[in-house]
């Protein structure tokens, strides 16, 4: 029997490979052919190396206990980071939006990842997004400033005032990045000059 053949005329295991490719974000199934090709061409410089380097990362990936940023072991490099200011923590949706402000390098303090919005719709509640473990850090860390650098969308303007509710009577300031950051627009896809502007001007909730 002849091994079984797909529409590309590739053997299965590559078809799979193209197909798990084509599911990551901003590649389709053209992008995924070319990308796996490639891969192919330089299979022993750059996709070996690669597959030992996702191995590895997909062994060891996991929440930073402190702060919610991606780690590869219990505290992220942010948490650990003996140089970084305490007395600020920075609350951010999600880590793409934490490793733009760090790439912004306008913040020295300690960020707070909520892993989302508060949403009625699709029933995200604060536990959900860690707000109790934020108001646990203020007492902790003895934060004196919680910076908001939520999207300007609706959900996330909801969910800054919730948390300003809940901070509230802790003593702590709670503050929020200046317009600068679009409507709608995600902190990932600012420029770090933005960010940084963005920053300086925040102002209070
Ligand atoms: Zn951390």
């Amino acid at each position: 029997m002849p091994p079984s053949r797909s529409h590309d005329g590739a053997p299965r295991e590559i078809e799979a490979l193209i197909e798990a490719m084509a599911r990551l974000p901003g590649l389709g199934p053209r992008s995924a052919r070319r990308a796996v090709l490639h891969l192919i061409a330089k299979r022993r410089t750059l996709m070996a190396p690669m597959a030992e380097t996702m191995a590895r990362v997909a062994d060891t990936a996991q929440a930073c206990m402190t702060c919610g940023n991606i780690s590869t072991s219990d505290l992220c490099p942010v948490c650990t980071d003996e140089g970084r200011a305490t007395g600020q923590i920075c609350v951010v949706e999600d880590v793409a939006d934490l490793w733009a402000m760090e790439r912004g390098q306008a913040f020295d303090g300690r960020y707070h990842v909520l892993g989302g919005t508060l949403s009625a719709l699709d029933d995200i509640g604060p536990e959900d997004l860690h707000i109790p473990r934020l108001v646990d850090r203020i007492a902790a860390e003895r934060v004196t400033e919680v910076i908001l650098a939520l999207n300007a969308t609706v959900d996330g303007q909801t969910t800054a005032h919730y948390i300003a509710e809940a901070l509230e009577g802790t003593g702590v300031a709670v503050t929020s990045l200046a317009q600068g950051v679009p409507i709608g627009g995600e902190l990932d896809y600012l420029d770090d000059g933005t960010i940084s502007a963005a920053l300086k001007a925040r102002k209070a909730l």
